[in-house]
């Protein structure tokens, strides 16, 4: 009965997830074969994961961008709603983490939907962009290295089309970004997304929500 967002204990999160998660068995197995990783936390939720799938469908998505792969659990959700001409560009400069992701991509049967690019995501985007791919991709999902957030959500913005949609992760950071304006010098990821956050909200270029689902995740669409 509130107008404000509810805080999740740990029992109605559980709740949520015996609910409304429908998890694909290659997902489920990956998140477990991640889950004994020592950077395990890097991965987003599984309801983050069936939200990012559910909005490439309301979209029509067919050429998606990946920004940080990590052990690829986000790639396979978003490749497993693509049609089957869909693509996730999919950049990353880890094969140690990407190697992870990659047999479960297979076992799902979409491996060959999956081009993963391993360079600096800037160089990759740049690249597509000196291809002339600008207004050529449908939907854009930013999970890397927090201080270079703002060089890919601007790369990305070119190269979404008008209502194309950019999301992009840990935008509450754990909340520490409420927390007084950060020196970069001392904290440059907190500093860095506090700076996003603010830029987005005056962006005219999109429309935007940040969904405190997960870590905060926005949502951009593109004018
Ligand atoms: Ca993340």
């Amino acid at each position: 009965m509130s107008r404000r967002t509810l805080n999740l204990d740990d029992r109605l999160y559980q709740y949520v997830l015996d609910t409304s998660l429908r998890e694909h068995s290659a997902l489920a197995e990956l998140r477990a074969a991640t889950s004994e990783h020592p950077d395990a936390n890097m991965q987003i939720s599984p309801e983050q994961g069936q939200l990012l799938a559910l909005l490439v469908k309301l979209i029509g998505a067919r050429r998606t961008i990946e920004v940080g792969v990590f052990t690829g659990y986000s790639a396979l959700a978003v490749a497993l709603a693509l049609p089957p001409d869909g693509h996730v560009l999919a950049c990353d400069v880890s094969d140690e983490y990407t190697r992870i992701g990659r047999p479960f991509w297979l076992r799902a049967g979409v491996a060959d939907k999956i081009d993963l690019v391993l360079e600096p995501a800037v160089h990759t985007l740049d690249a597509r962009l000196a291809a002339g791919e600008a207004g050529r991709y449908d939907f854009a999902f930013i999970d890397a290295d927090k201080s270079n957030y703002d060089a890919y959500y601007e790369r990305c913005l070119r190269l979404v089309r008008a209502g194309g949609l950019i999301a992009i992760d840990n935008t509450l950071w754990s909340g520490r970004v409420a927390e007084p304006v950060v020196d970069a010098t001392k904290d440059a990821d907190t500093a860095a997304l506090q700076a996003l956050n603010v830029k987005l909200r005056d962006d005219s270029r999109v429309d935007l929500s940040l969904l405190p689902i997960g870590d905060g995740l926005t949502l951009a669409r593109k004018r």
